[in-house]
């Protein structure tokens, strides 16, 4: 019996499209290729932006899709006081410090940009000091030159395009991102924190992934090194890219998959579109 474990998690802010259900097949796949158990989770943090009807339409896509899970289904909203007691291991070790600083003055005073092409960020806080706590809306990041220095060189199995295929050793560059949020303003979690307790928590084997999360992949290494968490195998798979060349979710011409299916697509068609 395999004990492998895969996960589809999307956010509930807007209705899944092509893409998502691409990657939410191709996990299917995965589980069902290794013997393995799909589940699905919500990754609704950021709850300015989640909303409980994304999230039914989510459950309701996915069945249409032909696609099932056992319950329950793991909901982040619902593990806030789990992802603080994690961070909370963070703060004696003086790998976390506050910053109020806005996305506006870091884009100013930035002089390098992370692997996403977004301005790094230049430590200002972490040389004041800053104070937290109170009823202060304040976020707090991650010293990664500290942590760094902590781990030592950290490495990761990436897998694929098949389960089957040799595993190969690739070694993180975390220090590429500068110091990433790890508890965003009003909450006590962040996406980079928030996934790589859950993945832990639900015992994930295999991570299948979009190609771009592939470098983001190195936080979540750190973070497990750091946190104490088990670490997964990783699987990079291919972006769906709309008629204008950008990652479909980005994408102006990336229909819903209910606009597809009032339209009258079948799930059967969709899956053939896709190729599983
Ligand atoms: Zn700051």
């Amino acid at each position: 019996m395999s004990s492998a474990v895969l996960r589809f998690a999307p956010s509930p802010n807007g209705y899944l499209h092509l893409g998502h259900a691409y990657s939410a097949l191709y996990t299917d796949l995965w589980a069902r290729q290794l013997g393995g158990a799909f589940l699905l989770r919500l990754e609704d943090t950021d709850i300015t932006r989640c909303k409980p009807e994304f999230a039914r339409a989510i459950v309701e896509d996915l069945h249409w899709l032909g696609l099932d899970w056992p319950q329950p289904v793991m909901v982040q909203s619902e593990r806030f006081p789990i992802y603080a007691a994690f961070a909370e291991r963070l703060w004696p070790r003086g790998l976390l410090y506050h910053c109020d600083c806005t996305r506006q003055e870091i884009a100013e005073r930035s002089t390098a940009t992370d692997p996403d092409g977004a301005p790094i960020y230049d430590g200002k806080c972490k040389r004041h000091g800053l104070a937290g706590g109170g009823d202060r809306q304040i976020q707090s990041r991650l010293d990664l030159h500290e942590a760094v220095a902590l781990t030592g060189p950290l490495s990761f199995t990436v897998l694929g395009p098949t389960p089957f295929d040799r595993p190969q050793i690739r070694y993180a560059r975390p220090e590429l991102w500068g110091d990433v949020v790890l508890q965003r303003k009003g909450t006590p979690t962040s996406y980079h924190l928030s996934v790589v307790i859950d993945d832990d928590a639900q015992g994930i084997t295999h991570v299948t992934r979009g190609r771009d999360m592939e470098a983001a992949t190195d936080i979540h290494v750190l973070l497990q090194m750091l946190l104490g968490l088990k670490q997964p195998i990783y699987n990079f798979h291919r972006l769906l890219l709309g008629a204008d060349g950008r990652k479909l979710s980005k994408s102006k011409d990336s229909p819903s998959l209910r606009d597809l299916r009032a339209s009258g697509k079948t799930p059967g068609a969709i899956r053939a579109e896709l190729g599983f």
